[in-house]
């Protein structure tokens, strides 16, 4: 279950001579609206709109229950004004929170807002701020217009883009608060938040001591700092809670948004047009280093064993990470068939631009390992060889010549050879 305990003050200020604050809060309903409008008007707008919230959020304690009373309330608004037109061009901001009850029971604070008066929550000394002030300054500061140190001098901080009594459609912000027990809430209006800043309103609305006291200490303050709009401040302190904070921020409108919302998507297609040229370029790189590597890998060719032959590789010998050498020539010629040097030659691979080139390299060590074959034979023991090849042709020669004369009866012809030699 969950409760609050409650305070509440309200003040004109030291400039306004009238107070164009409403306040209210009870055991489940805690609302301020900033009035605005000349003539009495703003006072009657942020009343009709406060009592408006009253009647129909104690009908209907539900989310949905307190969203329509905050409709009904912008409908009274602008009847009233149309009704008199003395107050036409009146209006309010409102803040609440209300216990609103869903289907299974179950209590929770809601928090809904149109305008620039805020909710902060604070915990253990710590301020919060819940709203998003709905100011042409701060809207600029969400769409990244503004930063938000520019946004608290900027001449449009305090143009509302939205209000109560403007439209006939009005935009309302819902949060469903989780609260633990200790935390308290302060609403107010900016008459309290301009002369205020964080730091002060955390330590005076977190102050030991009564409610009571800390509102009207948080008033007081306002006062001293200039006091130049009214001044309305609403401190709950919730006794019991649901459970730890879990803040879900929705926006419930059938209307528009006021501005176009151009900027807030902005920053995803900067991101995914950043994330694919960073992929584009991770893809060059590696597909480039990948096509150096195998281009370096298989630039050139040389020859090595294949078996007992002689194989025509491509590739550098000893691979290059996993691109290993391949056979892509055997040839002919075998590994035994090369002279010593070129066998070292082979093992120490000297590596070739082109198949044609390692075919015609192989080629040439065979022609090598041939010519060291037939040298012995012509240069080593040149004489002896000779000598016996032309004395074993003299001995055939003679016997045939021998021969000749006794087979002249045979062949004519093979004895005038004879007689001509
Ligand atoms: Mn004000």
């Amino acid at each position: 279950m969950t409760r609050w305990r409650y305070a509440a003050a309200t003040d004109a200020g030291l400039v306004r001579e009238t107070n164009q604050d409403t306040i209210y809060a009870d055991d489940s309903l805690a609302v301020v609206a900033d009035g605005m409008g000349g003539h009495a008007a703003g006072e009657i707008a942020s009343a009709l709109t406060v009592e408006a919230i009253c009647r129909g959020f104690h009908t209907r304690s539900t989310v949905e229950g307190l969203l329509e009373a905050v409709e009904t309330a912008n409908r009274e608004v602008l009847s009233d004004a149309r009704a008199n037109p003395e107050r036409s061009g009146m209006g309010t901001t409102v803040i609440l929170v209300g216990l609103t009850h869903d289907i299974t029971g179950v209590v929770t604070p809601t928090m809904l807002h149109v305008g620039d008066s805020r909710a902060y929550q604070l915990r253990d000394g710590a301020l919060r701020q819940l709203s998003a002030d709905h100011s042409v300054a701060e809207e600029w500061v969400r769409m990244g217009r503004l930063t938000p140190e520019e946004a608290l001098t900027h001449p449009r901080r305090h143009q509302l883009t939205r209000a109560i009594g403007v439209d006939d459609n009005v935009e309302i912000d819902v949060m469903s608060l989780r609260v633990q027990a200790g935390d308290r809430l302060l609403l107010c209006s900016d008459g309290l938040s301009n002369e205020l800043g964080p730091e002060r309103l955390a330590e005076l609305a977190s102050a030991a001591g009564s409610l009571d006291d800390a509102v009207l200490s948080l008033v007081s303050a306002a006062r001293s700092a200039g006091g130049r709009d009214n001044i309305s401040a609403i401190l709950l302190e919730f006794e019991a809670a649901n459970s730890p904070t879990r803040i879900i921020n929705t926006t419930m409108s059938a209307a528009p948004p006021p501005m176009a919302p151009s900027a807030p998507s902005r920053p995803h297609p900067r991101f995914t047009w950043r994330v694919a040229a960073a992929l584009v370029v991770l893809g060059a790189v590696v597909g480039g280093f990948f096509f150096i590597m195998h281009w370096y890998a298989y630039s050139t060719y040389y020859l090595g064993p294949d078996g007992r032959f002689i194989g025509i590789y491509e590739g550098q010998p000893s691979g290059v990470l996993w691109y290993k050498p391949r056979l892509v020539r055997p040839t002919t010629y075998f590994a035994t068939h090369l002279l010593a040097p070129a066998r070292q030659a082979l093992r120490s691979t000297i590596s070739e631009p082109s198949i044609a080139s390692a075919q015609s390299y192989a080629h040439f060590l065979y022609g090598q390992w041939v010519s060291s074959q037939l040298l012995p034979v012509t240069s080593t023991t040149p004489s002896t060889t000779t000598t016996t090849l032309g004395s074993s042709s003299s001995t055939t020669i003679a016997p045939t010549t021998s021969l000749g004369p006794s087979s002249t009866t045979t062949t004519t012809t093979t004895t005038t050879s004879t007689t001509a030699g």
